[in-house]
């Protein structure tokens, strides 16, 4: 059947049912039809904004299409605008279970584009409003001297004078693994990160990723995917990379992360239910606030507790030519600093809304989140680059928890639910049940 312009769906749809009744899921197909739309414009939109799109591996013609001939941002608007009133009028009676997850999926998608779409145009949010707009999740945002006693603690962690991010940067120093021992250490926790998601999650026949090293990035590691459950993972070596980030970065991008959720997507939803909206993943948009929050809550699902230092300390340490006798005063300063992930929440939306300058937002982070001055330079230009995105990294993370914790207290019911926010059409609201 020809497909028909989506304009005409809703009187169509109406129609059909009308007439023939029997007909299982008339919402189905309008959902179908708004989906190849939601592409096409996505696609079009990548053409206007480079890294709008994260992942593309649907239908060629599309691409083609979007490269020939990409509407301007106004009309982009509009059509975003036009997707979003027609899947308003899909009635939720006319879909099953599953298509009504597809449709809020979609809802939170959509607004994402006119969300970003406004931007490209020149409309101004605030940080909360973006965010929220963007991702679906509206950050409560803490003042920075809420996070005074964590750094009191780490005081204790690392005692000495003088600075405390000084004092910290030269600690971890002695953690760096050195360049020529880089790849097999990363290697290492890629493999060990893969073996344990393994245990619980059957991987797609196939799965296979590149590992790359690159420079001259805001990001410290990157997971491109490229479809056929084949993935892209590259590693910034602009600044010294810790034993710590083996297995974070295994993880993170690869297992049971971005490279497990992207394949997993595939395989269960553009695949399997031939939900074309998957194999399109626009980075500003809800479905990153899963892809983070499941990323970072993977390191700690897979090495929980003492398990991730434990694991370093016995295979990783020897391999970067580190005392593993160390390792154990590393992990607890890991851990202290985990607490203050937030607080590059609060320093960019300061940042961002000119509250501070770029100078005092590397200082804050140096001071809060406890970065190099390189380290910090480096996450100003994150901040720049990504603006509200940083939202993704630590509140995902936190939600993805508290979900995961909620299907119950074994390993096996954690990782079962956790299979789900990355196979499922999941959203941020699918988190707080
Ligand atoms: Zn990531």
């Amino acid at each position: 059947m020809r497909i028909r312009h989506a304009v005409s769906a809703v009187v169509l749809t109406a129609a059909f049912a009308f007439a023939a009744p029997a007909l299982a899921s008339p919402g189905s197909d309008l959902l179908d039809r708004i989906a190849v739309d939601f592409v096409r414009m996505t696609l079009e939109a990548g053409e206007r904004e480079p890294g709008y799109v994260d992942a593309y591996y649907g239908p060629e013609e599309y691409q083609r299409a979007a490269k020939l001939a990409p509407r301007p941002v106004s009309v982009l608007r509009n059509e975003a605008d036009r997707l979003r009133m027609l899947l308003a009028k899909v009635p939720d009676k006319d879909l099953d279970a599953d298509q009504r997850r597809r449709k809020t999926f979609l809802k939170g998608q959509i607004r994402a584009a006119q969300t970003r779409l406004a931007m490209m145009a020149g409309d101004k949010f605030s940080f909360q409003d973006e965010a929220e707009g963007l991702f679906g999740v509206r950050p409560v945002l803490k003042p920075l001297k809420r996070y005074d006693p964590i750094l009191a603690k780490i005081e204790r962690i690392v005692p000495g004078k003088g600075d405390l991010a000084a004092r910290v940067d030269a600690f971890q120093n002695r953690y760096v693994i050195p360049t020529d021992k880089v790849e097999a250490v990363m290697q290492a926790g890629i493999a060990a990160c893969k073996a344990k998601t393994e245990e619980h999650i059957k991987l797609p026949a196939g799965e296979r990723f590149d590992l790359e090293f690159v420079t001259k990035k805001p990001w410290s590691g990157y997971n491109w995917y490229k479809g056929g459950a084949h993935s892209v993972i590259q590693i910034n070596t602009d600044l010294p990379i810790y034993i710590s980030r083996a297995l974070d970065l295994g993880c993170h991008e690869g297992y049971p992360g971005h490279h497990v959720l992207n394949a997993l997507l595939e395989e269960k939803l553009t695949k399997g239910k031939g939900w074309v909206e998957f194999s399109v993943y626009p980075l500003f948009s809800p479905q990153s606030f899963i892809a983070e929050g499941s990323a970072n809550f993977g390191i700690e699902l897979a090495f929980p507790g003492e398990a991730k230092t434990a694991f370093e300390r016995d295979k990783l340490y020897a391999l970067a030519g580190l005392d593993p006798k160390t390792a154990k005063a590393y992990g607890e300063l890991q851990a202290a600093k985990a607490a203050l992930a937030s607080a590059s929440n609060t320093i960019a939306a300061d940042y961002l809304a000119g509250k501070m300058t770029k100078e005092q937002a590397v200082r804050a982070l140096m001071k809060y989140s406890l970065y190099s001055r390189g380290g910090a330079e480096k996450r100003v230009a994150f901040i720049e680059t990504y603006r509200s995105y940083v939202i993704n990294y630590n509140i995902g993370q936190d939600m993805v928890r508290d979900h995961v914790y909620r299907a119950g207290k074994s390993e096996a019911a954690r990782w079962a639910a956790m299979e789900r926010v990355i196979s499922e059409p999941t959203t941020p609201a699918d988190l707080r049940r």
